[in-house]
């Protein structure tokens, strides 16, 4: 079973409606999507100890089912130069309200990716057309203003360029207000790869109901997926074959 596979069957047998945010960017590694080198940890000390491997400054995050939106829970912490902080940092979020009366997986310890825009990908399965993937520009320009496209899979690299050129700001990405401009082939390549002939959609599109990177935070150089859901689909949807 290939590892992609076997992230979906592992959390179908756990009985779980979602990957978690660790599962999920194992996910879109084994696609070529580069997510931050992070560690599952589950108290202060393992946290602090995990320090050691990882390169700061460094993110905090929960891993909870009921929590789909870490930092209105207060569950997302940055800017973490070492293991005292680190430590501190998983106390003092387990003892935020909603984080102590959630059902806790553990904490997820990760690297910061270099600064830049941030850019959303996404996708959703159409009853009639199946897999579609979107992509927007982060923050209020997807939630606000709603300056998404989308395209139904498998997409091209022309129709990743067109889909970009759609959007409303797309000057943000050609370094808006005296900004460097972000690598645009860097989103393009992401675009491919979970939209793409052989991307993740298509390859696993009777499993994933919803899936969302956001924010992907595109750099002068790159582009690094540092958020992560998938919400699976209902069991009937996967076995609709003839
Ligand atoms: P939420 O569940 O609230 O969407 P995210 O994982 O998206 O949580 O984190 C919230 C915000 O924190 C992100 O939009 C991003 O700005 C920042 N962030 C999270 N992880 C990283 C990271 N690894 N590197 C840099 N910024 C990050
Ligand atoms: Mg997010």
């Amino acid at each position: 079973m290939t590892t992609s596979t076997a992230l979906f069957s592992e959390a179908r047998t756990a009985k779980r409606a979602t990957l978690d945010e660790f599962a999920g960017k194992r996910l879109l590694a084994s696609f070529g999507i580069s997510v931050p080198e992070s560690r599952v940890v589950q108290d202060a000390g393992a946290a602090a100890a995990a320090c050691g491997d990882l390169k700061p400054p460094l993110v905090l995050k929960i891993l909870s089912p009921d929590l789909p939106h870490k930092s209105d829970a207060g569950g997302v912490i940055v800017g973490l130069r070492g293991a005292d902080e680190a430590g501190d940092a998983v106390r003092a979020m387990m003892r935020r309200p909603a984080i102590e009366n959630a059902r806790i997986d553990g904490f997820l310890l990760e690297e910061m990716a270099p600064a830049g825009v941030e850019v959303v990908v996404g996708g959703l399965r159409d009853p009639q057309f199946g897999p579609l993937v979107m992509v927007g520009l982060g923050g209020v320009f997807v939630e606000v203003l709603a300056d998404v496209a989308f395209r139904i899979c498998p997409i091209t690299r022309l129709d990743a360029e067109e889909m970009l050129d759609e959007l409303k700001g797309a000057a943000l990405l050609r370094g808006a207000r005296g900004r460097k401009p972000v690598s645009r082939a860097a989103i393009v390549d992401v675009l491919l790869k979970v939209g793409g002939e052989r991307g993740l959609l298509m390859t696993h599109g009777e499993d994933i109901a919803e899936a969302d990177i956001n924010p992907l935070i595109v750099s002068e150089h790159g582009a690094v997926a540092v958020d992560a859901r998938f919400v699976l689909t209902q069991p009937s949807i996967s076995t609709d074959k003839v």
